[in-house]
């Protein structure tokens, strides 16, 4: 079921958003060629708890025999990667690399999700124009994102848009809704038809999130059980926020 989330619940939403948001300022401002995605992670985690937060993908249970729970406060993916990199002293940041950075700050029972990719350095514009395609694609979407509206209305703008554009999104991953538990109902996909699906309320809390990929959309999975990967090696990125859904303009609680 779709969780309404009251006034008080809100609040508290909009608490756990800020911190996820302060954590990916304060990884942006450390992105530099030759820091590696751990130091990144822990420079999250601690700009979480200093503001009372834990990082809620830490030990998310990956739900596949054999593949450990997930070790990261952040999933750190470099270019190819697409989603789910585990962060590595191994995995060292290089000049022209781009970086997808998701996180999920928790705090006092609420979950706030968000999504960035950043340029390392001096990146290619090719590199540039398919992050820029990709965070636009977000604010296609959330155009649509209003009460009254259909969740397909989102699904399709943003999948329109990219399409448009030249790429594609990945079609494996989504979307959800989040609240109390990092995913809720319902899954947002980013492709899809205007007109169909749910009917948006007041009250609803979404993590919208284009994963976009230069090239093809068919991907695999790294021998960690987590990442994922384009299967052409093409670049990829991601773009995320947390919105709720109000009577009138959505707010994004994740960019406040
Ligand atoms: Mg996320």
């Amino acid at each position: 079921m779709v969780y309404i989330k009251s006034k008080h619940e809100i609040d508290k939403m909009k608490e756990a958003c800020r911190i996820a948001n302060l954590a990916q300022k304060a990884v942006e401002r450390a992105i530099r060629p030759g820091i590696s995605t751990l130091e990144l992670d822990k420079i999250a985690e601690a700009t979480m708890r200093e503001n009372g937060a834990i990082p809620a993908e830490k030990g998310y249970p990956s739900g596949m025999k054999g593949v450990p729970d997930f070790p990261g406060s952040i999933c750190a993916s470099i270019n190819d990667n697409i989603i789910h990199g585990i962060p590595s002293k191994h995995a060292i940041l290089l000049e022209g690399d781009i970086i997808s950075v998701d996180l999920v700050a928790y705090k006092d029972g609420f979950n706030g999700d968000c999504a960035r990719t950043y340029f390392v350095g001096n990146v290619s514009d090719r590199a540039k124009r398919l992050v820029d395609v990709t965070k636009q694609a977000f604010f296609e979407g959330i155009k649509y994102a209003k009460k009254g509206n259909r969740l397909g209305d989102i699904s399709h703008a943003i999948g329109s848009f990219v399409e448009k554009n030249g790429y594609n999104v990945i079609k494996e991953f989504e979307g959800h809704g989040i609240g109390r538990q990092m995913h809720e109902e319902p899954g947002i996909p980013n492709y899809g038809k205007a007109g169909r699906g749910i009917r948006l309320e007041p009250g609803m809390t979404l993590a919208i999130e284009p994963m976009v990929v230069e090239k093809s959309p068919e991907i695999c999975q790294g021998d960690d059980g987590w990442s994922i990967w384009t299967l052409d090696e093409g670049l990829s990125a991601h773009y995320e926020n947390t919105i709720l859904i109000t009577e009138k303009e959505p707010e994004i609680l994740t960019l406040l």
